[in-house]
């Protein structure tokens, strides 16, 4: 059984957040993870222009200031989104961030764009897996001699629940990554959009893509082995991203990426989830949407498995907030039942089975 730190949101003259934060930190033991001159990435998320429902950027600080005690090197971190947003390439995510706050003058540590200028700096590691037989890994948080994941909880859309897991599947991998954990599904051109630049021609590592009767890049399904490069590199946007899945492979694949991420640094991990303003939509929106529940506090472990499925019990017993997108009435609770349908809960299953954690935990009051 794995332990979970938990720290509610109360302060006052005895302490503020960031004593709570630094008590979780030691109660965890997460000081063995680092040692002196180690670069440690503090991977969160920057929040979507428009979005003001991630963590703060002088909450992140309080991390980086810990690191810093221990004489080692944090920079702040994110990976480049397969959406076409404001965080799809480096330059507008950098920007992004600086408008939300994540600045160096404000965090007190580079912010890194962990996969570079365009999504493609990443590191591949084999993996025996039943989806993949190699995984691709942002290069900054790949060569970060530890990682410490931030994780804000909220609902999505489609994994229903997100959390520590989510942000290591997603979070630390290239755009073309993501697609391959987004859908099995293959892309296709749209041949209107197609200026036929020959650029997904160069990156198919597979030659499956060649020019048809019309000059138009044509991809052919048969050779296809749907890594997702083409889709990142079309600067016209002529191959759109396939979103279309199901969710027991959406997750059995997601889980694949947790346990080959985290077997790369073994001992190395940090996991905080800070539950409070949990939006029913993810941040990589524009927006976000009332809070569905009362904040609650913040977990940490090492284990991102217990951690996940503490927190999300945690969310399911708190009371769903008048005025938000599930409330009906006073005493309902089981809000991300309401957000994700049934099934959200498989890839904590899978996860286990990957041997990336365990689901059964103890909630230790810090
Ligand atoms: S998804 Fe990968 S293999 Fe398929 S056409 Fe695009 S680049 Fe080639
Ligand atoms: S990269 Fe895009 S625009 Fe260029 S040839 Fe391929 S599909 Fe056409």
């Amino acid at each position: 059984m794995s332990r979970v730190y938990f720290t509610d949101f109360r302060t006052g003259s005895k302490g503020n957040i960031a004593t709570k934060i630094r008590a979780l930190f030691d109660k965890a033991g997460f000081a063995r993870a680092i040692e002196k001159n180690d670069f440690v990435a503090v991977k969160t998320h920057f929040g979507e222009l428009g979005n003001i429902a991630f963590i703060p950027a002088p909450v992140v600080r309080i991390f980086v200031d810990i690191v810093l005690g221990l004489g080692a090197k944090p920079f702040i971190t994110d990976s480049n989104t397969l959406y076409r947003g404001y965080r799809s390439n480096a330059v507008d995510h950098l920007k992004n961030a600086s408008l939300n706050g994540f600045t160096m003058e404000c965090v007190g540590a580079p912010v890194i764009i962990a996969d570079g200028l365009k999504g493609n700096d990443y590191r591949t590691i084999s993996f025996n897996g039943t989806h993949y037989k190699e995984l691709k890994i942002a290069s900054a948080i790949n060569d970060a001699n530890a990682v410490m994941v931030v994780s804000h909880v909220k609902g999505h859309e489609l994994y229903g629940f997100g959390g520590a897991l989510k942000n290591i599947a997603m979070g630390c991998v290239p755009p073309s990554g993501k697609q391959t954990i987004h859908s099995e599904f293959k892309p296709r051109v749209k041949e209107a959009e197609c200026k036929a630049c020959g650029k997904c021609i160069e990156k198919c590592p597979v030659n499956a893509i060649a020019y048809n009767a019309n000059k138009k890049a044509q991809i052919n399904q048969n050779i296809c082995i749907g890594c997702g490069e083409c889709v990142v590199v079309c600067p016209y946007a002529a191959i759109p991203v396939v979103w279309k899945t199901s969710h027991k492979p959406l997750h059995e694949r997601t889980s694949e990426y947790v346990k080959g991420i985290l077997d790369s640094k073994p001992g190395k991990w940090m996991f905080f989830n800070f539950i409070m303003n949990v939006s029913p939509d993810c941040d990589c929106f524009p927006w976000n949407d009332a809070p569905v529940i009362p904040n609650i506090g913040i977990a940490a472990s090492s284990d991102p498995v217990a951690l996940d499925r503490a927190s999300a019990d945690l969310v399911n017993k708190a009371e769903i907030l008048p005025g938000s997108r599930f409330f009906t009435c006073h005493g309902e609770h089981n809000v991300i039942n309401k957000i994700g349908g049934e099934g959200w809960e498989y890839l904590f299953e899978c996860c286990e089975r990957a041997g990336a954690g365990e689901r059964a935990y103890e909630l230790v009051e810090v």
